[in-house]
């Protein structure tokens, strides 16, 4: 099997003088019939599964010891924690072709969600591709559309050794690497300050007056804990937002949104029905001393969470708002008020980072943002790919499941029909912008890869009809 480098649109590109230089010891090995894909979390476990469905081999390295990604608690960069349970309701968040067990509650907690991603590898076989506690350090496009993975044991463990591919899928994750915020004075602040990253237990903060930065969802788990556990909680949000309850009418909250959206009204008509519910069952969020959101629903990533205003209707948790900054030992909000906490968490989100890749092969733009086709197909290096790097308004797996099909499909098409793939990637492979959510979204790092799973399942779906084999 040969995936060719002829095809596609960048013919006429110079790759071996793109990414990093090549490394410095012997030549490459042959498995240059063969996928490599980068991670064995939930995105790469799928991408594994798909690639060998159709006729691919695959290696996987994963720098871990286990599957599971995100889910597996045990592993340095999870960044779940000990009441982290699904956002997402079950049926929302499984892969299409292999349910989650009928006896689970609709949000599973971590421990289940990895016992569900292990049983899924042990069941399609995957682990037999997955080299274990392998870390990929570079990857280097080479002549023919080929890629040379470097590897070597995780955590520095091993002599580098360089295997050449046909293609490389990238499935690193996108919630690894904190994104630290910027505040005057934060540097020479003498009190304890973590990022949600490094927030595993609630014993972290048994007893002590916590600042939680961050109304996202962790931002929100993590306040709830602390409701429970600490002496004070302070909870800083930049705006208000809508805080939807995990259920409405006895249903899981995405089951309720996905429902009034399959009646395919306009957006302001949804946003208006919703937002009506969310007045009905929450009422208005200013009596908790939260601000008025300042957007409609759906403009911002969806947060749901059933205990937050339960705990600020009982004095656990005092909502504040932004940081002006800090001090040596106190820390300033924007309304003048002083708060003197002994544990600051910045529940202040992650960012992408692909270390192994120079950041044009991901056609990465100026703030960091890789530009892909479909948030997957890079556009100048079409055997280069990603899953998972979405932000949906429901469970990921099974949006990863239909990405990592597509590029099977797209892989199998260049080998099959080389004349209609180029067709395709002429006409496609410069559509990086795309929003796959007609909601106009908040400005930030958060939105980058949000998409309404219908509008984008919708853009897969088409995508794969173009690329079906023709008899
Ligand atoms: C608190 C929290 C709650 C969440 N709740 C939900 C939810 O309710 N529903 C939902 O659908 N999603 C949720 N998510 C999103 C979650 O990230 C996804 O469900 C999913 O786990 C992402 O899978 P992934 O494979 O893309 O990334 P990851 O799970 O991060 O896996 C990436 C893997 O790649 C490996 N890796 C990285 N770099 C290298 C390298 N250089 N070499 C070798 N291996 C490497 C890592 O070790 C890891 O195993 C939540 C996320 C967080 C942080």
């Amino acid at each position: 099997m040969s995936i060719g480098w002829d095809v596609g649109g960048s013919g006429d590109l110079d790759v071996t003088n793109s990414g990093p230089p090549a490394p410095p010891h012997g030549p490459a090995t042959g498995r240059v019939d063969s996928v490599c894909v980068i991670g064995a979390g939930a995105a790469g476990l799928t991408a594994i599964k798909n690639l060998r469905e159709a006729g691919f081999g695959v290696d996987c390295y994963e720098r871990e010891t286990g599957v599971g990604g995100a889910w597996n608690w045990r592993h340095d960069r999870s960044p779940v924690y000990a009441t982290t349970h699904l956002i997402s309701s079950k049926p929302f968040t499984q892969y299409p072709d292999f349910p989650m067990p009928d006896s689970w509650p609709d949000y599973p907690h971590h421990n289940q969600v990895l016992a569900y991603l292990e049983r899924y590898a042990d069941h399609f076989g995957l682990r037999q591709h997955i080299w274990f506690g392998t870390e990929v350090s570079r990857v280097v496009p080479v002549d023919g559309g080929q890629w040379d993975v470097t590897i070597s044991g995780a955590r520095g463990g091993g002599a580098d050794r360089t295997q050449r591919y046909a293609a490389v899928v990238v499935a690193n994750g996108h919630n690894w690497s904190p994104k630290m915020p910027a505040y005057e004075g934060l540097d020479s602040y003498g009190g304890q300050v973590i990022h949600a990253s490094s927030y595993k237990d609630p014993a972290q903060l048994r007893g002590k007056r916590v600042l939680v930065i961050g109304a996202g969802n962790t931002g929100c788990d993590i306040a709830v804990d602390a409701a429970q556990q600490a002496a004070r909680c302070w909870h800083s949000s930049r705006r208000g937002y809508w805080y939807a309850p995990k259920y409405a009418y006895g249903r899981p909250a995405d089951q309720v949104n996905d429902l009034v959206a399959s009646f395919r009204l306009p957006l302001w008509v949804r946003q208006r029905l919703l937002q009506r519910t969310l007045r009905r069952v929450v009422g208005d969020l200013t009596r908790f001393g939260l601000p008025k959101p300042d957007h409609k629903l759906l403009e911002t990533h969806p947060i749901a969470n059933s205990q937050l205003l339960y705990y600020l209707g009982h004095g656990s948790i005092t909502p504040v708002p932004e940081v002006a900054r800090f001090t040596s030992s106190k820390v300033e909000l924007v309304d003048g008020r002083v708060i003197e906490p002994d544990l600051v968490v910045l529940a202040t989100g992650y960012l992408p980072r692909f270390e192994f890749l120079a950041p044009e092969l991901l056609n990465v733009d100026t703030d960091g943002r890789p530009r892909l086709h479909l948030h997957t197909l890079a556009p100048s290096f079409p055997t280069l790919s990603v899953v998972g790097l979405l932000q949906p308004d429901s469970g990921i797996f099974s949006l990863m499941h239909w990405q990592s099909v597509l590029v099977a499909s797209w892989l199998r098409l260049r080998e099959q029909a080389p004349e209609r793939a180029n067709g395709y990637w002429r006409a496609h492979h410069h559509q990086v912008g795309q929003r796959y959510t007609r909601a106009r979204l908040k400005d930030s790092t958060r939105h980058w890869f949000e998409v309404s799973h219908i509008d984008y399942l919708r853009a897969v779906d088409k995508a794969l009809r173009d690329l079906e084999p023709q008899s």
